[in-house]
């Protein structure tokens, strides 16, 4: 027998249309690229999104086919985030962090009909439009008397001369919520990258869970500062959550140094953002010697890579703001594990507490986790037997974008669950603690020695602004670990001083070897340390 209930399709129309209905008034504020900061409301978003979806009408877009943006966090994206999926397109979020070339291969292989940026990334679309050939249209997301004459782009058109002419009232598309909506490509670190396809039921889905208590905990009494890139996994989902909740929005275009954000902070009365540790780690750095302090912030969530746990304790303890580490990945729409107390913590001391807090916490509901070993046999959830991380759930990908890769690549799932490539522990609270991604993992005379363990350590270091833990090959032990690290401006310590910080803080043997001094950690497209490229800078070291 079925149930007898409405079966009102998921759509992210729905999202834009809600807010504008019951947060028409609600703000939306934008660091422009043109260098002043925007305002408008929810309704404005909506009309426009409208006007949006109307102009793709016009220019004869087909559903399902792809629009591209190439745009830092601000109004006219979000536009793009309703108006083109909206409309039942496909928005595909393009990263300008990648190389040039990796823009072009990932247009190619979504086979992208029209492309928005916005005029920063001018000189990128200079580069590539003459190796994107499904593109059709180039649209520069900025007044029609911006546009340079002699781009050399064939038939370079300003978007809001585009939305001008069309009228705000659009009628959406009743669409399948199995419907794609957007896409977002990994950033490839081993490989081509792959491109995760999201639909209308995974990220209404994912908006809801994302706004729950124990989540993101996100309310129409919320001023958001989402520093996560628009062009990264949907800014964590926050622009649909924020819709789906009337939460003011506060868009830092390009300005993510560490005094700009701390500005807009303060200047919008955020009371909650979201980025990864590099940004805070910037903003700390900025707000450190000014001696500034916040009036308005009360948690951030921190997530994509490790967040150390002399972040943590910064925030919490000198600013009173809450941290919220959180694990995901673009293939997971992306949230998988969020870190917030149960009640049985409440009365631990504030040491135990740090100790939960630094994991990256519990499934949210919808998404599914295990720890396997090599032959695929679940490990017990007691905090100490590490495992391939598994996972499955509505907002998980079943398969990526079709395109050239190896059927393997494109199927990733193993009886139903998708391999996460990390490696993490689970303890019986249902805390999830990732050890490290797979391939960074350090293999030491048959034991595993954590990198992210050994970074943590050398960055609560008063004198260490970053740090990356490599293996190096080694004759009898066949990895040992040695730490790069870059100092904070001004900051000494030497290699030996930094060794014996390690002593009593981790066992003996995982000690690392040696330290390195660098200017500057090579950082990937998505903000995160890219070991690959530091195994490169550093080929030709040799351990002492
Ligand atoms: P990419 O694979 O392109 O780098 P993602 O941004 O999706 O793309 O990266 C996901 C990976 O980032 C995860 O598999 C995990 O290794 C790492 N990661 C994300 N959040 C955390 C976290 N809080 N702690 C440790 N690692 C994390």
């Amino acid at each position: 027998m079925l149930g007898l209930m409405q079966n009102q399709q998921l759509s992210i129309s729905s999202l834009i249309e809600f807010a504008e209905r019951h947060h028409g008034e609600g703000e939306i504020v934008s660091r422009r690229v043109e260098g002043d900061i925007h305002r408008y409301t929810y309704k404005e978003a909506a009309q426009r999104s409208r006007q949006l979806a109307g102009m793709l009408d016009t220019f004869g877009l087909q559903q399902g086919e792809r629009v591209a943006s190439i745009a830092w966090n601000g109004y006219r994206h979000l536009e793009m985030y309703f108006g083109v999926s909206g409309s039942g397109r496909v928005l595909h979020t393009v990263n300008p962090r990648m190389a040039p070339e990796q823009i072009a291969w990932v247009m190619k292989h979504a086979q992208d009909q029209m492309v928005c940026f916005d005029m920063t990334f001018l000189p990128i679309v200079k580069a590539i439009h003459s190796k994107c050939p499904s593109v059709k249209h180039w649209v520069a997301l900025c007044d029609a008397d911006k546009v340079p004459a002699d781009t050399g782009i064939p038939n370079l058109l300003s978007y809001e001369a585009l939305l001008a002419i069309q009228p705000t009232s659009y009628t959406w598309p009743e669409l399948d919520e199995n419907t794609a909506s957007s896409m977002c490509y990994t950033s490839g670190t081993t490989g081509n990258p792959k491109a995760a396809l999201y639909s209308h039921r995974s990220t209404v889905l994912h908006a809801y869970a994302a706004a729950l208590p124990d989540v993101m905990c996100l309310s129409a009494r919320d001023s958001i500062l989402p520093v996560v890139p628009m062009f990264h996994v949907n800014a964590w989902g926050i622009p649909y959550s924020a819709a789906l909740t009337g939460a003011k929005l506060v868009f830092p275009g390009p300005g993510m140094d560490g005094k700009s954000i701390y500005e807009l902070i303060e200047l919008e009365q955020v009371s909650y953002a979201a980025g990864v540790p590099t940004i805070w780690q910037m903003l700390l750095g900025h707000m450190e010697p000014n001696g500034l302090r916040f009036s308005s912030l009360k948690r951030t969530v921190i997530g994509g890579s490790a967040c150390p746990p002399a972040m943590i304790t910064a925030f919490n303890d000198k600013y009173g703001v809450e941290v919220l580490h959180a694990w995901g990945m673009t293939e997971i729409s992306p949230l998988g594990t969020l870190c917030t107390l149960k009640n049985k913590h409440l009365a631990l001391s504030e040491d135990e507490k740090m100790k939960v807090r630094l994991k990256q916490g519990r499934a949210i509901y919808g998404v599914d986790m295990k720890i396997v070993n090599g032959s695929g046999d679940e490990l017990p959830w007691d905090g100490k037997t590490y495992g391939d991380l598994m996972v499955k759930g509505p907002w998980v990908v079943r398969e990526y974008f079709q395109g050239t890769g190896d059927a393997e690549a494109i199927k990733p799932l193993v009886d139903g669950w998708f391999p996460t490539g990390d490696v993490a522990t689970i303890d019986a609270d249902g805390y999830m603690q990732i050890t490290d991604r797979s391939k960074d993992v350090i293999k030491s005379g048959g034991e595993w020695i954590s990198s992210i363990d050994i970074e943590n350590i050398a960055v609560a270091h008063p004198a260490i602004a970053m740090a990356a833990c490599i293996g190096i090959a080694h004759p009898k032990w066949d990895e040992r670990p040695i730490v790069a690290v870059v100092k904070k401006p001004g900051a000494e310590v030497s290699r030996e001083e930094l060794l014996k910080f390690y002593e009593g803080k981790t066992a003996k043997w995982q000690i690392p070897d040696d330290v390195v001094f660098l200017e500057g950690i090579p950082m990937g497209a998505t903000g995160k340390m890219q070991k690959t490229k530091l195994r490169e800078v550093l080929k030709d070291y040799q351990l002492p």
